[in-house]
């Protein structure tokens, strides 16, 4: 990684797991004035879901927030015209380096050439980042602070989601995969609580998720009061 900085800017939980967002290092400076937060869109044809990072200026209140790709586009590019949007070129919806960002024509759905496949995925700069990062310090120490429990019609417990959606991104840091259906990702078979793309992933994410990966049996509500203690 020599040569060039990149800012890491954690967002918090969505779609399952802790998200982050990579910034540009002249972008860094923005942590001081604004709030971030990682927010799910469902797309509305039903194809999936994705995460975007949200900021607000702390001043002026969430309420004034935007898409951070939005406020980066406006402060270095100029406007957004009507009808246009910024996308990301590489598909990772939070990689919102100024170079990762392009703008569309809203009706133009985006073509995504990377991300898709295991091994440009990969090479993606996300996946870089995220793999040097400790792990989230509230996964780690209170695994209960990050799950809450909600059960569907069939009595099978699910995490909830903020918006009320129910699609998981690939549990392994690194990995922005997004289920493109529910119930699409496998989940882990010891705590049915983490979901991954295919099982490379859950390989590649086994040693931290171990640590926190606790059997679930039936009606144990009880015995989820905090470990080691
Ligand atoms: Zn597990
Ligand atoms: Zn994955």
């Amino acid at each position: 990684m020599a040569g060039f900085k990149l800012g890491i800017v954690r967002l918090g939980r969505a779609a399952g797991k802790t998200k982050y967002s990579l910034l540009d290092e002249r972008d860094i400076p923005l942590v001081e004035n604004y709030a971030f937060e990682a927010q799910v869109e469902v797309d509305k044809d039903g194809n999936g879901a994705k995460v975007f990072a949200f900021c607000w200026e702390i001043e002026k209140g969430r309420a004034l927030g935007n898409f951070v790709h939005n406020i980066l586009w406006e402060r270095h590019c100029g406007g957004i015209a009507p009808g246009y949007k910024v996308v990301h070129k590489n598909g990772v919806t939070v990689d919102n380096r100024l170079e990762n960002l392009t703008l569309v024509a809203q009706t133009k759905p985006l073509k995504i050439q990377e991300g898709t496949k295991t091994d440009s995925r990969e090479n993606n700069l996300y996946w870089i980042a995220i793999q040097q990062l400790p792990p989230d310090p509230i996964d780690e120490h209170f695994p209960e602070m990050s799950q809450s429990k909600v059960y569907n019609a069939n009595g099978e417990e699910m995490e909830e989601e903020e918006e009320g959606t129910i699609y998981y991104e690939c549990h392994y840091p690194p990995c922005t995969l997004i289920e493109e259906e529910m119930h699409q990702f496998s989940i882990c078979g010891r705590c049915q609580q983490a979901r991954y793309c295919g099982t490379r992933c859950q390989q590649k994410d086994w040693p931290a998720h171990k640590k926190r990966c606790r059997e679930r049996r039936k009606n144990s509500a009880e015995d989820d009061s905090p470990v080691d203690r």
